[in-house]
């Protein structure tokens, strides 16, 4: 039995709080909750549905010293196939989307309040069908409003800082946790980085001190005809089936662009002899060299595999570097 599961049942848990029951599960396969469909178990794993259980699995977690992991979609994620040793928490119970007024006096203003687990796709839907425009780029990216936010997620030249105004935060200061809104300056954010990524890059899912639960974010957006934001969805998703973006799990991109490099990564990949390149069943996609793709029962491991050796040979080939946009998490010595 493992540690942690030690420390739950030694201390009666479930007997004190039996309603966590209908909310957590041991040795949950993380493969079963991110777009690659790879990963490990987590010792513990909570899917809360409302804010008092969300609560009530952080108190209980930190009187016990038991170190804590945030998931939204699993979109962007390579999760080890050793898995997260503590409990992770997935966001995606906890959704729901309203309008909210917005004071700055132009007519055409809209306003939106969305809670963190509610997939980008629900928003982007209830935008369309309550005529308010400024998400639709956004069309077909999968995840979580959470994870974007997080992630300042990228979609046709447009990022999540262009429409974000605030958000309702859980912030940690390694003991315990409050509740602040937070609002940001447009230098806190850039490509591909939010003010929210405060996270040690060896766990980059964990809650300690300095990081914050992204729980509800406010977006500034604007009136709009919804039979012309119907069309441009349409259009982005159609973009997307066509780069093959949904034929097989993968996690997007999975290296960041550099402008210093001239050219985006997929080209350099691309000239570096590399699409199709495969390890076991990881795959350079054939059809775009920034995509890697689980083509069947590949494991993280193999995922990894494959990422090292691209960065590896594009360094030897062109001296560039290739950051992994995709975040690596979970206990990869043990792997
Ligand atoms: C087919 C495909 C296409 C994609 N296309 C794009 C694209 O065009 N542009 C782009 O930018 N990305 C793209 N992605 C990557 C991915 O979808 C985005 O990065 C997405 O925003 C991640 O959201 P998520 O909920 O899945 O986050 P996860 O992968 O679950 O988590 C990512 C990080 O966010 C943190 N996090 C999640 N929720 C919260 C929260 N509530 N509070 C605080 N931290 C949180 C996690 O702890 C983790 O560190 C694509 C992925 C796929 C599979």
């Amino acid at each position: 039995m493992n540690t942690v599961r030690k420390i739950w049942e030694k201390c009666n848990i479930m007997e004190k709080y039996p309603h966590i029951a209908s909310f957590l599960r041991f040795d949950e396969p993380l493969s079963l909750h991110t777009t690659f469909r790879t990963g490990g178990p987590a010792d513990l794993f909570f899917s809360p549905s409302s804010r008092e259980d969300l609560f009530l699995c952080l108190d209980v977690c930190l009187e016990h010293d038991i170190p804590l992991y945030l998931l939204g979609g699993g979109s962007n994620l390579l999760v080890s196939d050793a898995g997260v040793r503590g409990a992770v928490i997935s966001t995606t119970g906890l959704s729901g989307i309203s309008p909210v007024a917005v004071y700055d006096g132009d007519q055409n203003s809209a306003g939106v309040s969305v809670v963190s687990g509610t997939p980008m796709e629900d928003l982007v839907e209830w935008c369309v069908d309550h005529a308010v425009g400024g998400m639709e780029r956004f069309a077909g990216l999968p995840g979580s409003v959470g994870g974007a936010v997080f992630m300042n997620a990228r979609c046709y030249d447009k990022q999540i800082s262009d429409v974000f105004y605030r958000a309702e935060c859980l912030s940690f200061d390694g003991k315990g946790y409050t509740l602040v809104h937070t609002a940001f300056s447009a230098d806190q954010w850039a490509y591909k980085v939010s003010p929210f990524q405060v996270r040690p890059q060896t766990d980059p899912l964990s809650l300690g001190a300095g990081s914050a639960i992204i729980l509800s974010v406010e977006f500034s957006l604007s009136v709009a005809d919804p039979v012309f934001l119907r069309q441009e969805c349409d259009r982005y998703v159609e973009d997307r089936r066509n780069k093959g973006h949904f034929r097989f799990p993968s996690a997007g991109s999975m290296f960041k662009n550099n402008r210093d490099f001239g050219k985006p990564s997929g080209m350099i990949i691309d000239e570096a002899g590399l699409r199709g390149f495969r390890i076991g069943d990881a795959q350079v996609a054939p059809w775009h060299g920034n995509i890697v793709i689980n083509t069947g029962s590949a494991r993280s491991g193999d995922i990894r595999r494959l990422v090292d050796e691209v960065q590896r040979i594009v360094r030897e080939k062109t001296g560039f570097t290739l950051e992994p946009e995709v975040i690596m998490a979970g206990e990869w010595s043990l792997s």
